[in-house]
């Protein structure tokens, strides 16, 4: 699969691994605050080590559990009994602040404004990247898969976050990736700067094939953790640790030639190699509402050409690949660009000349 994608690709992966010696300790921020913790991530985690990278290899107690079926030991966080009222208070800015970045989103995204989009796309960066360290991983996927989820009411704003993703990939599609994902934010924040000369096109065959990579990586990982319960295997897969700011020399060389590539080729990552975007791309077959096509489309490749992702293919969209980005929707409501409206107007007018004239009748005189 490797080989499929090139030499760059492979010498990221082999970066990540390399990236991530035995002595790197971060995990991803989904397990709960406790009672009276000084937790403010939207997570419920402190906010400056969402991902407890100071805590060693064991952040999240896996060896300590004797048992193995409380992996996570939310088990024992329920003992203290607090009030609705008490968690709400604690949890309120986390709760406000995540409902004003979500309803920044839809806004964005139902009005299909540019600007609004990229100002999403900031703030995603530094409200939910650098400040929160708050992304779904391929951990939470496994999560999900076993059970292990962080205590509800603990960890409101997470699971208000986490409901997000999947009823916004389940009713428009992959959402999350197009605008709430702060290292996919990142990387189309990057893709305005660089210029487009350096761009490197992706042939549309290799693009097909190389799209099945994340798929595998999604598969393996998740077989890995389910057979050996190795969660910190996951910074092997994801560079997410990035917005910790915390990590070993080799990690930060890994993740400077992950970026350094992604000048070249846009959204590498997220377009192959990620396993969220992967498990969300599963996820948004399901789309109730898809993005609508017109006849021409069929033979009308402006679109295609437009679409960063390698998501249309024809006149297909491919829903596991789509992030709605809007460009192409954009395109589809453009009276002066898109084919179907031109081809209206130009209907429109000869059916206008070639109506007969109405012959003006004089007013009888009396
Ligand atoms: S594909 Fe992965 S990294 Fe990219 S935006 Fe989606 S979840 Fe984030
Ligand atoms: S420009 Fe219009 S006709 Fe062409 S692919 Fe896009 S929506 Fe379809
Ligand atoms: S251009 Fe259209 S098909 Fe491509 S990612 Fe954006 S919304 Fe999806």
């Amino acid at each position: 699969m490797i080989r499929i994608l090139g030499a760059p690709a492979a010498l990221l992966l082999a970066a990540f691994g390399l990236a991530a010696p035995a002595a790197a300790q971060l995990e991803p921020g989904a397990a709960p605050a406790t009672p009276g913790s000084a937790a403010s991530g939207i997570d419920g985690q402190p906010a400056d080590d969402a991902w407890d990278f100071e805590e060693g290899d064991d952040a999240w107690d896996f060896e300590d559990d004797e048992e193995g079926d409380d992996a996570w030991s939310f088990g024992d966080d329920e003992e203290d009994v607090e009030t609705w009222g008490a968690l709400l208070r604690d949890q309120a800015a986390d709760l406000a602040f995540f409902t004003g970045f979500a309803a920044l989103v839809l806004v964005g995204f139902f009005r299909k404004s540019v600007w609004m989009k990229y100002v999403t796309l900031a703030a995603a960066v530094g409200y939910l990247g650098f400040t929160k360290s708050q992304l779904i991983s391929v951990v939470n996927v496994y999560g999900m898969m076993t059970g292990n989820m962080p205590v509800f009411r603990y960890s409101l704003a997470w699971y208000l976050f986490a409901g997000f993703t999947v009823v916004t990939t389940v009713l428009w599609g992959r959402l999350y990736c197009g605008r709430v994902c702060a290292f996919g934010a990142l990387t189309q924040l990057m893709d305005r700067v660089v210029p487009a000369r350096l761009r490197v096109e992706t042939p549309p065959w290799l693009e097909r094939r190389a799209a099945w990579i994340k798929y595998g990586l999604l598969a393996a990982t998740l077989l890995y953790f389910l057979g050996t319960a190795d969660i910190p295997a996951y910074r092997f897969v994801e560079p997410f640790w990035m917005f910790t700011r915390r990590g070993s020399t080799a990690m930060w060389i890994g993740l400077a030639a992950l970026l350094a590539a992604t000048v070249f080729v846009r959204n590498l990552y997220c377009r192959f190699l990620c396993p969220v975007g992967a498990f969300l791309g599963l996820l948004s077959k399901l789309t109730v509402f898809r993005i609508k096509r017109w006849k021409e489309c069929d033979t009308c490749k402006i679109c295609e050409k437009a679409c960063e992702w390698g998501a249309i293919r024809g006149p297909q969209i491919v829903m596991t690949e789509c992030v709605r980005c809007d460009d192409c929707e954009r395109l589809y409501a453009d009276v002066k660009k898109c084919p179907h409206w031109l081809l209206l107007l130009r209907a429109k007018r000869r059916q206008r000349r070639a109506a007969p004239a109405i012959p003006v009748r004089p007013i009888a005189s009396t």
